[in-house]
């Protein structure tokens, strides 16, 4: 039986200064998991997937990608610093889409798309076009090829942004709050996008606020407070009915939210 699990993460704590922000989480995903991050502001959960993709250094513990650690690596018995590039070698696996979508704003969606294949995965251009365009069809933008992001609304940015780690042929997605900065109305349609990958299998860590959501696309939830992993279960225990108090008191200030902003709606 080959081991299923994608992403480990053993030990793994970080601080910044005299704050310690994750303190010791242990977390395994499986290969095509689907898994939800959810938490009070501050708890460390944009700080976990930061660790993931090594974009932060942790302090202490380690995360191991298919089998492979990164940042650093036993070599002669010994643990040694990744070089830059071996650590953009592993990157390259994970795809990244956070609140902001960070379209380079001189680019097409296509040429948005085809940045990374062509400079980072060395792609010849013949080869590459053709995969990019079907990314751009599968987010339901193939008519936007060649506009440019100020031409796009926050959602159609979201979606490129999403065929945009998709060229990277990614192994992993990691999804910080992607629709927090978008218009209610532009909401659904990056939702839709993201649950369509997770039909498709992809191995999915989402860090959201949409409850909802959470439930419909997750194989598990976990919830963070303080730095720690202080809940987790299927979505529909956490959510039916959440034994830990922790995860009670967020899911009341979810619903209290939710119910505010419903009234002021109206
Ligand atoms: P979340 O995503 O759950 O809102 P974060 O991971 O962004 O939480 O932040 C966790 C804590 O770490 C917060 O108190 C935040 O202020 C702090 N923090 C995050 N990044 C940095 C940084 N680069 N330097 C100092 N403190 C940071
Ligand atoms: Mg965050």
């Amino acid at each position: 039986m080959p081991d299923q699990t994608l992403v480990e993460v053993a030990g793994l704590s970080k601080r910044f200064g005299d704050v310690e922000v994750l303190k010791h989480v242990d977390l395994a995903v499986r290969a095509g998991e689907k898994l939800a991050v959810i938490g009070p502001s501050g708890s460390g959960k944009t700080t976990l997937l930061r660790c993931i993709a090594h974009l932060e250094k942790p302090s202490a513990g380690h995360v191991t990608i298919a089998g492979e650690r990164v940042g650093s690596k036993l070599a002669d018995g010994r643990v040694v610093e990744m070089s830059d590039r071996e650590i953009a070698r592993i990157r390259t696996g994970i795809g990244m889409v956070f609140q902001r979508f960070n379209l380079f704003p001189h680019l097409t969606a296509l040429e948005n798309i085809l940045l990374g294949p062509l400079k980072v995965l060395r792609m010849p251009r013949e080869q590459a076009e053709p995969i990019a365009l079907g990314l751009l069809a599968k987010v339901g933008l193939a008519h936007k090829r060649d506009a440019y992001p100020e031409r796009l609304s926050g959602g159609q940015q979201q979606r490129v942004a999403i065929a945009r780690s998709l060229a990277m042929q990614p192994k992993l997605m990691l999804f910080d709050e992607a629709t927090s900065a978008l218009d209610p109305e532009l909401v659904g349609e990056v939702l839709n996008v993201i649950r369509q990958l997770a039909r498709e299998g992809m191995t999915m860590l989402i860090v959201t606020h949409e409850m909802q959501f959470a439930e419909d696309v997750a194989d598990r939830i976990i919830v963070m407070d303080h730095g720690s992993i202080v809940d987790e279960g299927p979505p529909h225990e956490l959510f039916r009915s959440p034994s830990h108090p922790r995860t009670q008191a967020f899911l009341r200030a979810v619903l209290e939210r939710q119910a505010m902003a419903t009234s002021s709606a109206a």
